[in-house]
């Protein structure tokens, strides 16, 4: 039989995968190392049995709450009918006609199968209708595991704008091909696109970078500024769409990109990601182009299976019942401003960023409003506390050090996370 202890789990983890991490990121010291077994709510239980309070919730792909029984009775009803044809279903066209309907930007969608995906396919598709090479992105932006996604996501020179710094060995094209800006100077973006618009193809952005609010403008001035010089706009929407409102940062901030990619939420923690644009844009992706130099490759083994768009599905009719993003909204007010209560009380200096359900410390006494800005906080101390509240049973990624909120956690289970902060905070002093 094979053991299943909390210390053979580690042993086994250690030696099947680099770091003991089955799927990247977490850099958790070895001794924490364990296996979830299973999740309820806001809730997930190791191997052992210990209990912990999820602020992951599957790096924010599990908004609806793990188990939710909507998601749960879709998947059950999808799986005795096939997992994958790899081809058209009707719940990938139903969660299709639903994004189309309430996101401006896609007025026609593809599917594929995660964010880094959608983020990949958007920025192809902006070349080869631009018919130039260049991105540009903002500095400590992630767009997944793709070359734009890692390259100065966290860089440690201080190059001048716009200058890439690689974050990630084996990416050498990243160099020549992205252009980065710092995030909310919508001057200095607007200079370097105007100064790079014959190369630059689009511009790719996290509308609400990482846990970093867009200052008053910000995104419209790079509308702008994307128009007039005839460079696309790419929202990746993949943490937004879904959770800052329905029809995602589109509908939060009112302003309309000409590609989105989406991930995350859209699934209800089934694996997803989609990606839509103008018609025109999207229609190089029609395969009568191939052969032609108008035409994008796209396609994806997984996209659309019917047994995520199922759940997409179940996802998306739980996001419209009443009162979602008024409990989701009321608890990030609720959680930011009990994190801010707690630093008063242990006389402890740091920012809580973070908007809707989201929320972050940054221990810095000065405002954060980008990368640079970020990164002069006390970094060290922030992953200390990520750890201190892990080992305290909170679940997290120490390396993101952002915390998600979901449908299912109450102010109860933000009271026993402000508890757990509290004592953490002494801990990681
Ligand atoms: N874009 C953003 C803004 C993300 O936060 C992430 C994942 N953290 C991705 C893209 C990539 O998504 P995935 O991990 O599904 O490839």
């Amino acid at each position: 039989m094979t053991e299943t202890t909390q210390a053979s789990v580690g042993e086994r983890a250690l030696a099947a995968f680099p770091g003991g991490i089955a799927n990247g990121e977490y850099g958790l010291p070895h001794d924490l190392v364990l296996a979830m077994e299973r999740a309820e709510g806001c809730r997930l239980w190791d191997t052992d049995g210990n209990e912990f309070l999820d602020m992951s919730m599957g790096w924010g792909s599990v908004l609806v709450g793990h188990a939710r029984p909507e998601v749960v009775a879709a998947v059950t009803a999808q799986a005795p009918k096939g997992l994958n044809y790899a081809f058209l279903n009707p719940p990938a066209l139903a969660v299709a006609e639903e994004i189309r309907r309430v996101a401006p930007a896609a007025e026609r969608l593809r599917f594929c199968a995660s964010g880094t995906e959608a983020t990949m396919y958007c920025q192809r598709l902006a070349r080869g209708f631009r018919g130039k090479e260049k991105i540009l992105k903002f500095e400590g932006a992630y767009h997944g595991a793709n070359e734009t996604g890692v390259t100065s996501l966290f860089p440690s020179k201080n190059l001048n704008f716009p200058e890439p710094e690689l974050t990630s060995a084996g990416t050498p094209a990243a160099v020549r091909q992205l252009l980065v800006a710092p995030y909310n100077d919508i001057a200095a973006a607007r200079s370097i696109i105007s100064e790079y618009a014959d190369e630059l193809a689009a511009v790719i952005v996290e509308p609400l970078q990482r846990c970093t609010a867009p200052m008053p403008g910000f995104l419209e001035g790079l509308r702008e500024a994307c128009t007039e010089s005839g460079v696309l706009l790419i929202f990746d929407e993949v943490v937004t769409g879904f959770r800052l409102a329905y029809g995602g940062a589109q509908e939060f901030y009112g302003v309309i990109p000409d590609l989105v990619a989406y991930g995350k939420a859209l699934g209800g923690g089934a694996p997803i990601g989609a990606f839509g644009g103008k018609a025109e844009i999207m229609e190089m992706v029609a395969e009568d182009r191939l052969g032609g130099e108008d035409y994008v490759w796209q396609a994806s083994t997984l996209g659309g299976n019917p047994f995520s768009c199922a759940a997409a599905e179940a996802a998306l009719s739980v996001y419209r019942q009443p009162g979602t993003y008024e409990h989701l909204f009321g608890l990030g007010d609720y959680l930011r401003d009990g994190m801010r209560r707690v630093l008063a009380d242990t006389g402890t200096t740091a920012q809580i960023i973070g908007a809707g359900p989201l929320a972050q410390v940054v221990f810095s006494p000065d405002p954060v409003f980008d990368y640079r800005s970020t990164k002069k906080g006390d970094g060290a101390r922030g992953r200390a506390l990520m750890l201190a509240l892990f080992r305290n049973r909170v679940f997290l990624n120490p390396m993101g050090t952002k915390l998600y909120l979901s449908l299912a956690h109450d102010e109860a289970a933000v009271d026993e996370l402000l508890e757990r902060f509290g004592a953490a905070l002494g801990d990681a002093g």
